[in-house]
């Protein structure tokens, strides 16, 4: 048949190409691709009987589990937007996100780290709200309001549904300013993720132990929603666990284990010395967000036999981007984040929009199917982000060199001139992070009389650091030009961060 234009009708897909394959494993329990997509159609009649229709909206704030993905699929079946949000959120965080996006069914669990989600939003006002579902223990009732599988209302229903429906409005971290909710289409996550799927070589039969949370785009189109398109098996991950992780890796020969860096060194420092472990099965890596070490990419390789590591860079305005490619060499996995994904077209500028040579930072903006149609209920914000000629302007600094591979230096908002030179604070802060006993740091730029700007350097020690502020400054001095150090340094006992993890400079210049 056709190629499919929506998530519901990849899981579609996948129940009639590979009907009695694994489609997904949670504990030692196992569904095959017919049984998902059966159980979505189930959760689908069930949306309809609770009056969920085309256009409305349903949030999800879980960790990853079975009833995540089938209370997503169902609700995309019938024409309805999922809004997922973050499993550490704190109960305004929610109730702001449920108020704006005018969301009339919750679905969260009723316990997930000895938490009722519930009970978090009970007292905030939340008038399109309709009701609050628990995900984990009302979910078999929820799923009884409807007809089954065979309603033959879902068929009317998914008859109905375009690649043209929104599938999702994701909400970015907020790492900038106030978290802003991204539409985007289905056909552009079929499209894009399929590609993403291709480049990273996922196969039928692969064992995808998700450990990204489904709330971000990594865990959820870039996680299970892919495994529909090839064929590869889901194993969900509530919460990251390294035991759990190895444990997964030799009793469900996981062959496919994308996450951010950090995962790979705890699995590495876990078999260091200790007893011998099985981990034939893995084959793929998939990481991305953060920098990471050409070392670490090589231990990856020779240590956990991943022969197939790829990094990628992604936005929530534009889902993928940009992604190495397998037998790409190890500097250029560590140190770029790839060239365009197909139909992604991407450009360096200066300030007045013109392009720049091969290996000069700019602002780089981005263009074809992976951008989203806009930003919720902002279209003074959605005109200031897409040009009229369809131009995201992403708001990071990067270079393009001349083989068209990308590299992240800054944000935008972050750089700042210090007496004529553009000073890049992740470079800084990279740097000053080489130094033994520090454990954080951030830079931001304040302002100077004589300069414009100069650093101020934020830094958290390691425990038991006895570095005073003066030593750091003098190191500091000794490796990098001089307009790079910062003015001042000063050591805090944390810096202030985002439910995603991302330091606030905003709240640092406050
Ligand atoms: P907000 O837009 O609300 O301030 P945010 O930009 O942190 O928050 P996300 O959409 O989750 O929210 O993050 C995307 C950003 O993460 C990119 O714009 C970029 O700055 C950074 N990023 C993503 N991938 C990479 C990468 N491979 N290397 C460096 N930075 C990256
Ligand atoms: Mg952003």
């Amino acid at each position: 048949g056709t190629w499919p234009t929506t998530i519901p009708g990849a899981a579609k897909a996948a129940a009639e190409t590979w009907p009695d394959a694994t489609g997904l494993i949670v504990g030692e329990k196992t569904w095959t691709f017919a049984q998902v997509w059966a159980d979505a159609r189930a959760a689908a009649s069930a949306m309809l009987a609770s009056g969920i229709r085309n256009g409305d909206r349903i949030a999800i704030w879980a960790p990853n589990t079975r009833e995540w993905i089938l209370a997503a699929l169902g609700a995309q079946t019938v024409g309805a937007t999922i809004v997922p949000m973050n499993t550490r959120f704190k109960g305004t965080e929610a109730a702001e996100i449920l108020r704006r996006a005018r969301v009339k069914i919750l679905f969260a669990p009723a316990d997930f780290l000895g938490q009722d989600y519930a009970q978090l939003i009970a007292s905030e006002d939340l008038p399109d709200l309709g009701e609050t579902v628990h995900l984990d223990k009302g979910w078999e009732a929820f799923v009884s309001r409807g007809n089954g599988a065979q309603d033959p209302e879902v068929d009317a229903a998914l008859a109905r549904l375009t690649g043209d429906h929104i599938c999702d409005i994701i909400f970015t971290s907020g790492t900038t300013g106030k978290p802003k909710g991204a539409l985007t289409a289905h056909r552009q996550a079929v499209q894009i993720f399929g590609d993403w799927a291709v480049r990273v070589d996922l196969r039928a039969g692969d064992r995808y132990l998700i450990v990204n949370p489904f709330f971000h785009t990594f865990g959820y189109k870039a996680g299970w929603a892919v495994c529909f398109t090839r064929g590869a098996t889901i194993l969900p991950m509530p919460v990251f666990d390294v035991a759990e992780t190895i444990r997964q890796i030799e009793h469900n020969r996981i062959s496919f284990l994308p996450g951010p860096p950090t995962i790979y060194q705890s699995l590495l420092q876990e078999l260091d010395g200790g007893k011998a472990r099985d981990f034939s099965s893995l084959r793929v890596a998939v990481t991305g967000a953060a920098p990471v070490a050409p070392a670490l990419v090589e231990r990856m390789r020779h240590e956990l036999g991943m022969q197939n590591i790829v990094n990628g860079y992604g936005m929530t305005e534009c889902g993928a981007v940009a992604m190495t490619c397998r037998g790409d060499d190890a500097e250029t996995v560590a140190n770029t984040c790839g060239y365009p994904l197909p139909g992604m077209e991407v450009r360096c500028v200066d300030d007045e929009g013109n392009d720049l040579p091969a290996g000069q930072p700019g602002e780089l903006w981005l263009r074809g199917p992976s951008v989203m149609k806009g930003y919720l209920d902002d279209p003074v914000a959605t005109a200031e982000a897409i040009d009229g000629e369809g131009w995201l302007h992403t708001g990071d600094i990067g270079t393009i060199d001349a083989r068209g591979y990308l590299r992240i230096t800054d944000r935008k908002k972050d750089m700042f001139i210090s007496g004529g030179f553009n000073v890049y604070p992740a470079e800084v802060e990279s740097l000053i992070a080489t130094h033994p006993e520090v454990n954080m740091v951030a830079v931001i730029g304040t302002p100077d009389e004589r300069l414009g700007e100069v650093g101020r350097a934020y830094v958290v020690t390691r425990p038991g650091s006895s570095l005073r502020e003066d030593e750091l400054l003098q190191w500091s001095r000794k490796r990098m030009a001089n307009y790079k150090v910062p003015r001042s340094i000063r050591i805090v006992p944390e810096l202030p961060r985002n439910a995603a993890g991302k330091v606030l400079k905003t709240e640092l210049r406050d």
